[in-house]
């Protein structure tokens, strides 16, 4: 039996962006229909309210941040680091749990993005926090 894919909660339609959003993706609900689903969102599990101020990575990007040479900064300037590095090992800690193996992103989140993230509205190559520890961790990442 193939083990079970963890999916950034938006992606399946939960309203868990920062603006009290979701971003449906039809892609990826096609590809998950016969595969066992596991929804995650590391910045509510990071402790972040819906809706939360905006954020971004401040340089470099998720591998950064995990190195500990950059920051989440929020819209208002706020420090959301620590919510972010929270988020991401509590995804970790779900991917251990249910034995997940792989993980379908939503791209260009500061959490989320596998390969794109955002800064002063230009999209940056590199992933964010979250799809980094994963990687780092052995999770196959697809980015939607
Ligand atoms: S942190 Fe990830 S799952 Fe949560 S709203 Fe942002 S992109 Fe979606």
């Amino acid at each position: 039996m193939q083990s079970p894919v963890l999916v950034s909660a938006c992606l399946l339609g939960l309203k868990t962006r920062y603006d009290g959003a979701d971003a449906y993706s039809q892609k990826a609900v096609d590809l998950l229909k016969k595969r066992a689903v596991v929804p995650v969102c590391p910045e509510q599990l990071g402790g972040l309210p819906t809706p939360r101020p905006r954020a971004e990575i401040s340089s470099g990007d998720g591998v950064s941040v995990l190195e500990g040479i950059s920051g989440v900064i929020d819209e208002f300037g706020s420090d959301a680091t620590a919510f972010f590095l929270k988020g991401a090992h509590e995804v970790l800690k779900i991917a251990r749990i249910v034995g997940a193996k792989e993980a379908y992103l939503k791209e260009k989140s500061p959490s989320c993005g596998t390969g794109t993230i955002c800064r002063d509205s230009v999209c940056v190559p590199g992933p964010g926090v979250t799809a980094a520890l994963l990687k780092k961790e052995g999770l196959a990442l697809k980015g939607f």
